[in-house]
């Protein structure tokens, strides 16, 4: 597919590229979307078997950054960069510094922010050349790791979707099947663990799982075994696409409701788990406390202002569950029409 087909099958309007020939670099700017503000996403910067392939994940990524953005309140667009790792010998910090200078001529149109094969020390390299970077040092403003944030925010959509299909105040003795105990999982079970839900959990990495029960008194089950465990809640916090053909027809919650970006592997299953009587928790709205955490950066990184906004998710998918009731709609059809209403009315 050409570069313009490309941009137009993901929907895009902008794409940057860049070639500095002092360091070697080759860089992809792809900007979604920047209706209610300047793009954020995070830059990745990884081996590329070809061009294409590189300006692909670039395109591929950004949307879900501005309907994550919109839903949340989030004055941002969407933004993806890449930056392709160069073979052999290179210098690592003259090629984030030529990037620096990349984002400073796009005038702050573009913000980054860590992700696949970057670290905070490249952010704060970014840092010497320009602002319109995140993820940097605390004592430079940064937020720090936005995991223990996505994981309250999580948190706060399984209590809104807990009180509006089952009418409980409370996640006490609430059995919850977790599967992923990463960054954000190990969180999630800390938070859920705390206000007295039972845990189920399933990692690949037996370590993690094992964390979990010796830590919050968790049941592990194979990594199979934790789509049909019978729960309220099935918390997907590990890979995206957990939610498929293969997987719906095993699962024996009411609720799911996770981290993980980009569940449903189609927009169809969303369909599949609304025809089961499954809510589910719309992924980009739900895990949006990690943006709303890096976000904060941008204007001055403020904790518990922060937190108060992470807590907010609770309204944010009560609105969506109640919406998507009055249309007898699945709850990811609505959560993209909010999202693009707000879209479409910038205030
Ligand atoms: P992570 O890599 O720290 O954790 C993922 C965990 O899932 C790991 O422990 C891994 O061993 C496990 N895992 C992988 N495949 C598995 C499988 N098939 N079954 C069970 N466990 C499996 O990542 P993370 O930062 O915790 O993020 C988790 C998910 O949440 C990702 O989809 C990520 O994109 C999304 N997310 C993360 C954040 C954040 O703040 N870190 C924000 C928004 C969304």
């Amino acid at each position: 597919m050409g570069v313009f087909s490309s941009m137009e099958h993901y929907d895009y309007g902008e794409l940057h590229l860049k070639r500095d020939a002092a360091t070697g670099m080759r860089a992809i700017i792809a900007i979604h979307d920047s209706r209610l503000g300047p793009a954020l996403g995070g830059c990745r910067f990884i081996h590329y078997d070809t061009e294409a392939e590189a300006i692909t994940d670039a395109l591929r990524l950004a949307r879900g950054m501005t309907y994550k953005a919109a839903i949340s309140g989030i004055k941002h667009g969407g933004g993806k960069s890449v930056i392709m790792r160069p073979p052999g010998q290179f210098d690592r910090t003259a090629l984030f510094r030529a990037f620096g200078q990349f984002l400073e001529d796009l005038g702050g149109h573009y913000i980054t922010a860590e992700d696949s094969g970057t670290s905070l020390e490249d952010m704060e390299v970014i840092r010497s050349v320009t602002k319109n970077v995140t993820g940097v040092k605390p004592e430079h403003g940064g937020s720090g790791d936005p995991s223990p944030y996505t994981a309250l925010g999580v948190r706060r959509g399984i209590e809104a979707l807990v009180k509006f299909t089952l009418s409980r105040d409370s996640l006490e003795d609430l059995n919850v099947a977790v599967q992923g105990i990463g960054h954000v999982g190990y969180y999630l079970c800390k938070e859920l663990h705390q206000l007295g839900a039972k845990l189920i959990v399933a990692d690949i990495d037996p370590l993690k799982a094992e964390r979990a029960q010796r830590e919050f008194g968790a049941t592990v089950v194979a990594l199979d075994a934790i789509y049909s465990t019978e729960c309220e809640v099935f918390a997907p916090c590990a890979l995206g696409s957990a939610l498929n053909d293969q997987t719906i027809p095993q699962l024996k919650c009411k609720i799911v409701a996770g981290a993980a970006n980009n569940q449903l592997a189609e927009p169809r299953h969303g369909d599949d788990l609304f025809q089961r009587g499954i809510i589910y928790g719309p992924d980009y709205a739900i895990n949006a406390g990690g943006l709303m955490n890096v976000a904060s950066e941008v204007t001055g990184y403020d904790e518990p202002k922060t937190r108060e906004q992470v807590m907010g998710i609770y309204d944010i998918i009560w609105e969506i569950a109640d919406r998507a009731k009055n249309a007898a709609q699945p709850t990811n059809q609505i959560a993209d029409m909010i999202a693009q209403e707000r879209l479409a009315n910038p205030r």
